[in-house]
């Protein structure tokens, strides 16, 4: 059965040998592949060749991993249901009738129905983790500079990483170990301090005797009732391997969406300048309708006809608040809500180990649902954006179910901490 995971069918053999031989990965459509068209789940760039692959799929293929094809996506990583790709919907295997999660849901369900054994997608603000969340599979976002960033075609690049989704903690690891390290095409990657556990594979051993975690008040008090009952049980889970659990509090937490939203829509505005007809994308009715010659109409013509509904309300809401006069009403009181969020991070850090929350405050939306209202949607990613605000790296778990659907958990640990959320995520399996 198909569930529209994929955009494009195509095979890139990689080495014979490797960490990852005999294994088959999709690849999030917005993450360049040599030879194979390249969409972002855009119109504009349903017929995009790139001349390169990214960093991330060499990387893979060098582990000995097959590429079996590109995976659907919301439009340029623009939404929580993978309903914006101008693709069509990808449907979730999990639960029947409801979205996979978005963006990377393509990604998700790819390798919820098997149909691909690891896969990777882009998260900019929960776009790995909600997916993994709704479709019950293993999601990791990376420390922000862990993962090459060379050949993802940027939505928010401040914000977003490459992270691997898997059926299991460790074989997300294994992916993860495969794609992590600086890359001089990437000057945002940096290595891990002296020291840092990096086996990631390794440190899948269910191991959190003694451990503490902190469970953000803020991040649980919202949610369903169902997701909070399996998030329970999962402390409870924790509990019994010999962690210990306690409140913390992240107040800065309330203001992460907003703030996220702001900076998102600020910087796509500015990435997405390049889809112009001219530089890069389809052009638009130029010259029947007197465009002719006139580049700003040219250019008009071909966002009005190449962008779907949701990336053009962003890159006009972006656009917006970067404009001048409006500029410290919106972006810098959202810089200043980040420093905010990336401190209160560091403080719980003190005390605790690592963090703990539902991954989505809610189960996955049936198809269509939610497409009406935006509002809705943004709000639905409060748990996780505030981690890619503070450059955080998080894990998704599948940790049990409600009658709608896979429900996850998400630990966050401090930069770097990858092994750590490895080792917990393990402890839920
Ligand atoms: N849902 C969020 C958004 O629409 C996250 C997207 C992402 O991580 N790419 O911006």
């Amino acid at each position: 059965m198909s569930h529209n995971a994929f955009i494009t069918d195509a095979r890139i053999d990689g080495e014979d040998t490797g960490p990852l031989a005999g294994l088959t990965v999709g690849i999030k459509d917005n993450i360049s592949t040599a030879g194979v068209r390249t969409t972002c789940g855009s119109a504009t760039l349903a017929e995009y060749v790139p001349p390169y692959s990214a960093t991330v799929v060499d990387r893979l293929l060098e582990a000995g991993a097959t590429v079996v094809g590109k995976t659907n996506m919301d439009e340029f990583g623009m939404g929580t249901t993978t309903e914006t790709s101008a693709f069509g919907p990808t449907e979730n295997p999990a639960a029947e009738g409801r979205v996979p999660g978005g963006s990377s849901g393509g990604s998700a369900a790819a390798v919820a129905a098997g149909e691909a054994d690891v896969a990777l997608g882009s998260d900019t603000g929960g776009s790995v983790r909600c997916p993994a969340a709704f479709c019950g599979v293993v999601g990791i976002k990376p420390t922000y500079g862990l993962v090459s960033r060379y050949g993802l075609v940027a939505y928010a690049n401040s914000l977003e990483q490459i992270g691997p989704l898997a059926p299991t903690v460790e074989l997300a690891a294994e992916a993860l170990d495969a794609i992590a390290g600086p890359d001089p095409r990437d000057a945002t990657t940096r290595a891990p301090p002296e020291g840092t556990e990096t086996d990631y594979p390794a440190a899948a051993d269910a191991d959190v005797e003694g451990m503490t975690v902190g469970v953000p008040t803020e991040l649980v008090e919202g949610a369903d009732d169902g997701v909070r009952t399996v998030f329970e049980d999962a402390l409870d889970e924790l509990r019994a391997r010999g962690a210990s659990v306690e409140a913390v509090s992240l107040p800065s937490v309330e203001t992460a969406v907003q703030a996220y939203y702001v900076i998102a829509m600020s910087e796509a505005s500015s990435n997405l300048a390049r889809f112009d007809g001219v530089r890069y994308g389809t052009d638009g009715e130029d010259g029947e309708d007197g465009t002719e010659g006139n580049w700003n109409d040219s250019f008009a013509a071909a966002r009005e006809a190449g962008f779907g509904e949701e990336v053009k309300r962003r890159v006009l809401l972006g656009t917006y608040a970067l404009s001048a006069g409006y500029h410290d009403k919106y972006y810098k009181r959202a810089q200043d809500a980040r420093a905010w969020v990336k401190r209160d991070f560091e403080e719980a850090f003190e005390s605790v180990d690592l963090l703990a929350s539902p991954t989505m405050p809610v189960p996955p939306f049936e198809l269509g649902e939610s497409l009406e209202d935006p509002l809705r949607m943004y709000l639905a990613d409060a748990n996780t954006v505030p981690v890619n605000l503070a450059n955080l790296p998080a894990i998704s778990v599948p940790a049990g179910e409600t009658d709608e659907g896979p429900v996850g958990v998400q630990f966050v640990a401090p930069a770097f901490g990858e092994a750590t959320l490895v080792r917990a995520g393990s402890a839920l399996e």
